[in-house]
């Protein structure tokens, strides 16, 4: 068992900066676990702290149920890799892969064996004896890779291992670690900024931000129900719509056009209110006629995302100002631009916020015993 527990934990560093700010969390034994946030929000911190490599001001932290808090990285059972790969330049890739077995006193010959048992599963066995200077990029990823797995830790930490990839070997790469870390079952908390890469590896997810979690939960939870305003513009590759609405009796007007309000959001929201009316582009459709439902606008600009395209309307809002609303149409179905388009939500994909404090009070598809929205509104 590799439960890493993370209790009131902080860290502050000289100067006063809270990079962690009172964090409790638990990932559980094997979870592949994602660490998001925007810059500055205390990922690295924190997995430095779980590594050991700082000091934290307070707070505890297990693993596998043994209280780690005070050890030296190296009494810890874990592998990091860093951004920067961290290999010893004057060894070659055999020795990389071998170091930390040799620091834990295995016999030359054997250490040897595994070295090369690991670099062949990472199809490293033909540059074991370069150094890291005479490896492309991906390979000198591959072999830190390589030296944190043959030591078959109790956790993986990985910070950002495949920032400094380009686009195609990045996604060779995810792939291959998530099927590594499924293979091998090690609890792995992973730092990353791109919020793609952690919805498609993570088993479950924390966003982050000034050294607080705002939300955890599976990829889909996080992507399709955000428990806040922040959430919902960080997650997802085209921004959430967040548009201002009014509470009126039943319903809600956004953007000129009434649509029912939730019944999950009655309760919690009283007439003359104001909200924040939030969809997904991907949860919009197009259509060229008049729609009751659908925000009307005028096509602005047109993207080409590969499969199907992003759709700008520019949508006359309260007081005439212009607000964008986006919706992704599929490919063939581009509008023109300067046409009239109507943007229409699909009512169970709606959320809304409270304006104020920019947290979740309902959704269509939530009832009053939702959990999401129940830890939302606490
Ligand atoms: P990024 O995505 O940019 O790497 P991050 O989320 O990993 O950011 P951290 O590197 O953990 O963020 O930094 C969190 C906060 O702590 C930031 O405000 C940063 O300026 C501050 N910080 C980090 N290291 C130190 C340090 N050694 N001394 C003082 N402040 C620090």
């Amino acid at each position: 068992m590799a439960e890493i527990e993370l209790r009131g934990l902080v860290k502050e560093y000289p100067g006063g900066v809270r990079a962690v700010d009172g964090l409790d969390l638990t990932v559980a034994d094997g979870e592949f676990f994602a660490l998001l946030g925007p810059s500055g929000c205390g990922k690295t911190t924190l997995l430095r702290s779980i590594a050991g490599l700082e000091t934290v001001t307070s707070g505890h932290i297990e693993i596998g149920g043994r209280d780690v808090t005070r050890l030296a990285p190296g009494a810890r059972d874990i592998a990091m890799v860093f951004q920067d790969y961290a290999l010893f330049p004057h060894m070659t890739v055999r020795d990389n892969i071998a170091y930390p077995l040799r620091i834990k006193k295995m016999g030359k010959p054997e250490r040897h064996a595994k070295a090369e048992e690991t670099a062949e599963g990472l199809s490293l066995g033909a540059l074991l004896d370069r150094r890291p200077g005479q490896l492309s990029g991906g390979q000198q990823q591959r072999a830190a890779l390589a030296r944190a797995v043959a030591v078959r830790p109790q956790v993986f930490l990985f910070d950002e291992p495949l920032s400094n990839l380009d686009a195609r070997l990045r996604l060779e790469a995810r792939t291959f670690l998530k099927r590594l870390q499924r293979e091998l079952g090690v609890t792995t908390v992973f730092v990353t900024h791109d919020q793609a890469e952690a919805l498609a590896m993570s088993d479950r997810m924390a966003v982050m931000d000034a050294g607080r979690i705002r939300q955890i939960g599976t990829p889909t939870e996080v992507f399709q129900r955000p428990t806040s305003t922040f959430v919902a513009s960080f997650i997802g590759s085209t921004p959430m719509n967040l548009l201002d609405s009014v509470v009126d009796r039943d319903t809600l007007r956004v953007a000129g056009v009434t649509l029912p309000l939730p019944a999950s959001a009655r309760p919690h929201v009283s007439d003359g209110e104001q909200l924040v009316f939030a969809a997904r582009p991907e949860y919009m459709s197009f259509r060229a006629e008049p729609e009751p439902t659908g925000l009307e606008g005028v096509v602005a600009i047109v993207e080409n995302m590969g499969v199907g395209s992003l759709v700008s309307l520019e949508v006359a809002g309260p007081a005439d100002v212009t607000r964008i609303v986006q919706v992704t149409v599929p490919e063939g179905q581009e509008p023109e631009i300067g046409s009239r388009g109507w943007a229409v939500p699909a009512p169970e994909r709606v959320l809304l916020y409270r304006r104020d404090d920019g947290e979740l009070v309902g959704s269509a598809r939530s009832d009053a015993t939702d959990p999401v929205l129940a830890a939302a509104r606490n």
